[in-house]
């Protein structure tokens, strides 16, 4: 009894005190796997509003939209403070490409480039992995000064294809525990992959772009891409009202040239008269080759005047320009310069007929500096009213 009656006292108590194990450990389990089940859902909500992000990059067709994107993010896909882009672009190949787009550098400040690659390692000296911690600005005051107020942690992707370190995409945030080492970086890692493709694809884009728009011989854009900007050009005159000027320029005699010295010799001097022309005029300027030893340019917001007096500094540059060619003797050349401008009322819509009025324009004074003479600037008798 006393025995079967202790062992009855301990079985009970026993299996109590294993139940209460077993119970706890249940508990454990059970919070475990919630747990598990909440970093499952919040990972895949994570996922899901990355590749939102993602997929909204690769769907972009230009490299100055996918910078845009990507230095404003929706803010319903990912939760950064801040944003900046640090590209490597030793060759000015970028920021040419937004000068030519009209795009304006100072309106994103937030964009960065480095022209050495030792400027790029300093922030990627030691691997071409994320680097997350706090903000120290010895180290990262160059990424985000466009911002007033810095960030606390900070995140650093290096944007790497093929092995090399083409940028870096940084992140900071307000929050200090937000980026510190040991946190999971998987999925930045994944996305940065993804911008370093878009990157180099959009840039690659562009070349081709590019490529279609640039005349081979003498690197300046072509008949197509000055046509294409001659449109935008009138609207945006008609937008604003300011002037725009637009000059034809005609080689002298340059059948001369290459009936004498070779087309060899020809293409050197249209290429040097491109030179020519091109250091005469704002980056902005818009300077094309129109069709053999024809050049155009557009030169917005620019009086007839103001235009005049720059054509007659072309001018001056091309007569002056010796050139010195093996077996022959130096020689000099001329070019003729026809110059017009439109002036319209601010807010007036014009379009692609006011652009071939104006080159209706130039094209008729040129003709005029070529039967008087050549080696001359015309301009149109008075600026073409449009729209007004
Ligand atoms: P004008 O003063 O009236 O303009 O006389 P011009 O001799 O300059 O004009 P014309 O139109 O008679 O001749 C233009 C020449 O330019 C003919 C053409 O062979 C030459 N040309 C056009 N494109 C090229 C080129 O890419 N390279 C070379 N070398 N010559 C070219
Ligand atoms: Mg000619
Ligand atoms: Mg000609």
């Amino acid at each position: 009894m006393l025995s079967s009656s202790k062992s009855h006292g301990i079985l009970p108590s026993n299996r109590v005190g294993m139940s209460r194990d077993q119970n706890a450990e249940t508990r454990l389990l059970k919070q475990r796997l919630t747990d598990f089940m909440e970093e499952a859902r919040n990972n895949e909500r994570k996922l899901r509003r990355f590749q939102a992000l993602e997929l909204k990059l690769v769907s972009l067709n230009s490299i100055l939209e996918l910078i845009d994107v990507l230095l404003n993010p929706d803010p319903s896909t990912v939760s950064w403070d801040q944003v900046s882009l640090l590209l490597f672009d030793p060759e000015y190949e970028v920021q040419r490409m937004f000068q030519d787009e009209g795009a304006k550098l100072e309106e994103r400040p937030a964009l960065m480039f480095a022209s050495s690659m030792e400027e790029m390692e300093q922030f990627y000296s030691a691997s071409l992995f994320p680097s997350l911690g706090s903000y120290r600005s010895s180290k990262h005051a160059r990424l985000f000064k466009h911002s007033r107020k810095k960030p606390s942690s900070v995140v650093l992707l290096p944007l790497v294809r093929y092995g090399r370190l083409i940028g870096s995409l940084n992140i900071g945030s307000f929050n200090a525990d937000k980026f510190v080492r040991g946190v999971r970086t998987d999925f930045l890692e994944h996305f940065a992959a993804v911008v370093a493709i878009c990157v180099e694809n959009g840039m690659n884009l562009e070349r081709l772009k590019r490529q279609g728009l640039t005349d081979t011989l003498t690197g300046i854009n072509n008949r197509r891409f000055f046509d294409q900007r001659l449109t935008e050009e009138v609207e945006g005159a008609g937008r604003s009202g300011k002037p725009l000027s637009c000059m034809l320029l005609d080689v002298d005699f340059f059948k001369r040239v290459n009936d004498t010295y070779g087309h060899q010799v020809g293409d050197l001097v249209l290429r040097e008269v491109a030179a020519i022309i091109r250091a005469q005029l704002r980056g902005s300027d818009v300077l094309s080759r129109y069709g053999g030893e024809e050049f155009s340019a557009l030169l917005a917001n620019t009086s007839i005047d103001v235009a005049e007096e720059v054509a007659e500094r072309i001018r001056r540059g091309v007569e002056e320009c010796v050139f010195d060619v093996p077996d022959f003797e130096p020689f000099n050349i001329t070019i003729s310069i026809g110059v017009a401008t439109l002036k319209a009322e601010a807010n007036t819509s014009l379009d692609k007929k006011s652009g071939d009025v104006l080159i209706g324009q130039a094209d008729r004074v040129l003709y005029d500096a070529k039967a008087n003479g050549r080696n001359q600037v015309t301009c149109a008798p008075e600026s073409c009213q449009l729209g007004a």
